[in-house]
């Protein structure tokens, strides 16, 4: 078993699929092969892999599917939870993260991400957003 990284790739970059051409949300940092049986030299295999909104579920199950675990380096549902103490944080088993919040007179609000860090960001944009409109 080995440990998959999921963070941000840098912008602009574009999805790693055969044929897709979107842009990429999700960068997987790939533990080095000690896989040696298939007599390849794995020391020249790529270290990353990015995919879109759409390619990131696939790579994901198939990284779980193979028994490896995938660790979010942008940041920690939990912080999140804690961070944010009146927003409903939570995580579905697709791994998509949800965070809701009630505004005022039953305005809601839900954001969704494949990261912690990026959802994390949404909040932030968000509440900013709303700061500006109710102080105006
Ligand atoms: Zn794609």
């Amino acid at each position: 078993m080995s440990t998959y990284q999921a963070t941000m790739p840098p912008d602009d970059t574009t999805c790693g699929m055969r044929s897709c051409s979107a842009r990429a949300t999700v960068r997987t940092v790939i533990p080095p092969s000690r896989f040696e049986a298939d007599g390849v030299d794995h020391s020249q295999d790529p270290s990353t892999f990015d995919t879109c909104v759409c390619h990131w579920p696939i790579m994901r199950a198939a990284v779980l599917g193979n028994g490896h675990e995938i660790t979010d380096t942008t940041g920690d549902i939990e912080a999140l939870k804690a961070d944010y103490p009146t927003w409903s944080v939570f995580r579905r088993d697709s791994g998509r993260l949800y965070a809701a919040a009630c505004r005022g007179t039953g305005l809601g609000i839900t954001l969704d991400a494949w990261l912690a860090g990026q959802l994390r960001a949404q909040m932030e944009s968000f509440l900013s957003v709303a700061q500006r409109v109710s102080a105006s």
